[in-house]
């Protein structure tokens, strides 16, 4: 045995149960067994050899390398002690090797391959290597590379080969023949220790790429931590995505989807596209304020105090909002709501609005949808487009960060026709209170409620809305003002807004009631206060104009300016020294100086160095200064006192832009009559039309910027009464020819304003009736009415502007449709038909007998005109 290591690898202690040994066994010298002897029995004969670097069972007992080279087996003195156990014992024969020539080629041969298989197994297998050179240390016999047979032993004992292979070395008494065997489970071996070392090599390299990857990795991220780029940005990000989350009263179902998209980003590589729309997604959906709200504030008295305070009038609107609030105060909760205000532009609508948030105690959110075609606009991109965004909506709610706050939208009824998807459809979707508490983004994609939002919509038109949006909405009027409260409205809302947005809060300048009356009838007529504030801005602004170029310099210096007018305490006194600066730096606001100082200065905002040798300064754009003193505003002398009267209104607005009511100072001719007209800009106006007629061949002119409708309206009037001219006394007899060798001419003044729509039938008909009857029509009566081509008379819309001219104008009668009575006794305030009489018509009969009532003509239609026929 030259050596002996444990199979299995555990405890080495002999106890151990099952335990196996390698041993590597050498033989010494090869003996048969001829006989066994059992233990106290006879003989058995059996071949057993040994040589087996096999593991053998301790239990069994190994061959015993034969006791003694003698014959006998009567019980020789070394193993007699053995005949007293249960062993048993064998006879041997010895067998020796045959004879051979050490320098036979054959044997050479197989002597060198032996030792090159060697030398290839042990540069392959370091297990082997130790073997050889434990056995040479050990081996007392000599060179074993030197003795053929022992070689051949040699490597078959180092061998792991099958069992029978090695015995068959074992057997092999031949020389040559042994060294054949040998060879052949030497190379065996060494397959076998090549094919193992390639498959530790292919592991090893798979390791080893493996590892280098992780390693690489390793190092890019620590790169990356050391430049704070991505990895741990990521990181960061998530953090803040999930401290967002954490603040939100998340649905179940966003909560999940949540969840699932900040996984998925966790995953990604930063950079990845990918990475981009998750992570602006995640944005998206922990900035929409879910569950956030502002505290409800049902103060009846808070709301009524807050609407009061912006606005005058519009009792409507304000009883609908402390409605809503009554209502919110008993549930506890109010639904969304969609409210319509529909009016003409400047009445407040947009402004309300924005009230109505302060009443509330909510958040604002304003966006228009005039002209808009893009569904995507409301509902939202998908979000595989690039560039997607949410819609409106959601953008909104992102903004002010409550779920219900008052979202104001614009012109509802300017909305557009999409190519792709109607707009208005999307938006009725976003606006319903039955649906809109899961409005679906696309770009979102999980349902948002939108039913605690309170929609306010304007509107100029109520047609143009489609009707089933119009259908949801409650719709409430805002109609123009009146005269009166305009007047109020100036004096207590636009007039101390100007006079403080022109810096002259305190100054005591005063425009005169009178003023803004004339500013009322001669410059802005339109049923809105725009034009109006538009107007008294301009006055203050002017104002301020007049009295700082008034004063001059010494009383409003520049800061950098030493002077101080003894009279005024201007804001920032200033030490009369050029070094110092010109105001305490307290303020810390932004600002550029760059203009020029006014000519008549000699010293302005520019320092010393940049003023030429006069003391005047140089011309801008040298170098501007740059200061971070916020401007002080200056305080108007207690000696100004201006007055803005109706005879200096003038310098302040230029001339009246309507110079007076009435056309005609004296009353018109016949041919011309009185009609109401209501202009793109929401006023309406009285109008006169003026009918003349001239030698020609029947033909009908018309001037005056006439829309096709009123053209239209025109040729009826005139066909009317071509067809009635008998009845009208017009010509003498039924079949009589009227008007074959004579041009008509109609005119409406003002031919700068377009006139669009029917309304002016009526009036049209009325003057030609005049016209051919040389009949003169009171100037004090004012009609409005579309015509059929037989005489009916259609309602009209306008109407409360309409009359408002009309107030102005001191008509006294209004011959209005029948079918506008409601509309007119509803809803034009009392205050602005006072003094004017009704008639309402539903014939054209009745607006002749009204017009020419008490004429001589009359007296004939009696007869032949009665309202009957
Ligand atoms: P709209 O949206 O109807 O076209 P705005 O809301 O923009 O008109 O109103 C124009 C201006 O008129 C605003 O500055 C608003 O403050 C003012 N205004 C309108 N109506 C009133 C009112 N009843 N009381 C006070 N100011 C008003």
């Amino acid at each position: 045995i030259t050596s002996v290591f444990s199979a299995s690898g555990s405890g080495e202690g002999g106890e151990g149960k099952e335990e196996g040994l390698t041993a590597v066994l050498y033989p010494h010298r090869r003996i048969k067994i001829t006989e066994l002897v059992k233990a106290g029995g006879q003989a058995k004969v059996e071949e057993v050899k040994e040589e087996e670097p096999q593991t053998v069972e301790p239990p069994t007992p190994p061959p015993s390398p034969a006791p003694e080279p003698a014959e006998s087996t009567a019980g020789p003195v070394q193993t007699s002690f053995l005949h007293n156990h249960a062993v048993s014992i064998v006879n041997v024969e010895n067998l020796v090797t045959l004879p051979y020539n050490k320098d036979d080629q054959y044997i050479r041969a197989f002597m060198s391959e032996i030792v090159s298989v060697f030398k290839d197994i042990a540069q392959l297998n370091p297990l082997f290597r130790d073997q050889i050179t434990n056995f040479s240390i050990n081996q007392v016999a000599s060179n074993v590379f030197d003795e053929p047979d022992k070689l051949a032993d040699f490597a078959a004992a180092v061998s792991t080969d099958e069992v029978q292979e090695l015995q068959y070395v074992l057997e092999a008494l031949a020389v040559d023949d042994r060294l054949r065997k040998a060879l052949l489970v030497l190379k065996k071996e060494l397959i076998n220790a090549q094919l193992q070392s390639k498959l530790s090599r292919d592991v090893d390299s798979k390791i080893a790429k493996r590892q280098w990857e992780y390693y690489l990795l390793e190092q890019l991220k620590g790169i990356k931590k050391e430049l704070g780029m991505e990895n741990d940005g990521k990181d960061k990000l998530i953090e803040k995505f999930r401290e967002r989350a954490a603040a939100l009263k998340m649905p179940e179902g966003v909560r999940k989807v949540f969840d699932e998209e900040l996984a998925k980003l966790q995953g990604l590589e930063p950079a990845a596209s990918e990475a981009n729309v998750t992570r602006n997604y995640l944005d998206w959906l922990t900035q929409i304020p879910w569950g956030r709200h502002t505290p409800e504030n049902y103060s009846l008295t808070h709301a009524e105090r807050v609407l009061d305070e912006d606005h005058y009038g519009l009792s409507d609107v304000k009883s609908r909002i402390l409605e809503f609030l009554a209502v919110g105060k008993l549930r506890g909760t109010v639904q969304g709501k969609i409210i319509c205000l529909a009016g003409p532009p400047g009445v407040g609508k947009t402004s309300i609005g924005k009230s109505i948030a302060r009443a509330l105690g909510r958040q604002f959110f304003r966006f228009s949808v005039g002209g808009l075609t893009d569904v995507a606009e409301i509902k939202g991109h998908r979000r595989t487009y690039v560039g997607a965004l949410p819609g409106k909506i959601i953008q909104a709610l992102k903004r002010v960060g409550t779920e219900n706050p008052v979202v104001l939208i614009d012109e509802v009824d300017k909305i557009g026709r999409g190519i792709n998807g109607d707009p208005a459809s999307a938006l009725l979707e976003m606006l319903d209170p039955e649906q809109n508490n899961s409005f679906l983004d696309h770009y979102m994609d999980v349902p948002v409620d939108l039913s605690r939002v309170l929609f306010v919509c304007t509107a100029n038109n109520l047609d143009t809305i489609p009707a089933p949006l119009l259908d949801r909405m409650e719709v409430l009027e805002v109609s123009g003002y009146v005269s009166e409260e305009k007047a109020v409205i100036a004096s207590r809302y636009l007039g101390p807004q100007a006079k403080d947005a022109s810096g002259l809060k305190d100054a005591d300048i005063e425009l005169d009631p009178s003023a803004v009356d004339v500013l009322i009838k001669y410059y802005c007529r339109e049923s809105g206060v725009r034009n109006l504030k538009k107007h008294i801005d301009k006055i203050y602004r002017k104002a301020a104009l007049k009295l700082v170029q008034d004063l001059g310099e010494e009383t409003f210096p520049e800061p950098k300016e030493a002077e101080v007018t003894p009279s005024a305490g201007a804001a920032s006194e200033v030490p009369a020294s050029e070094e110092k600066p010109a105001a305490p730096a307290e303020e810390t606001h932004e600002s550029i100086e760059s203009q020029e100082p006014p000519p008549n200065e000699s010293a302005g905002t520019i320092e010393s160095e940049h003023k030429d040798s006069s003391g005047k300064p140089t011309h801008e754009g040298e170098r501007k200064e740059v200061t971070t003193q916020e401007r002080k505003p200056m305080e108007i002398p207690a000696s100004v006192h201006v007055r803005i009267t109706p005879e200096n209104l003038k310098d302040y607005v230029g001339p009246p832009v309507y110079q007076k009511d009435r056309m005609y100072a004296q009353p018109p001719p016949p041919g011309v009559s009185t009609g109401l007209g209501y202009l793109g800009n929401g006023s309406g106006a009285v109008m006169p039309i003026e009918a003349m007629s001239m030698p020609g061949k029947g033909g009908l002119q018309l001037t005056g910027k006439l829309g096709e409708v009123i053209r239209e309206s025109a040729n009826i009037g005139l066909s009317w009464v071509k067809s009635h001219a008998y009845e009208l006394g017009i010509t003498k007899s039924e079949g009589e020819q009227f008007l074959t060798d004579r041009d008509v001419h109609v005119h409406m003044p003002e031919g700068s304003i377009g006139k669009e729509g029917p309304s002016a039938g009526t009036a049209i008909l009325t003057a030609f009736v005049s016209l051919f009857t040389k009949t003169k029509v009171d100037p004090d009566i004012a009609m409005t009415g579309e015509i059929s081509l037989v005489g009916q008379v259609l309602p009209v819309g306008g109407l409360k502007e309409k009359i408002l001219a009309a107030h102005r104008a001191g008509i006294k009668t209004i011959i209005a449709p029948a079918a506008n009575r409601a509309d007119i006794e509803e809803n034009v305030p009392e205050s602005v038909k006072t003094g004017i009489r009704f008639v309402y018509v539903e014939n054209v009969r009745e607006v002749l007998q009204e017009v020419f009532k008490g004429q001589a003509v009359t007296e004939r239609w009696k007869d032949t005109l009665s309202t009957s026929s």
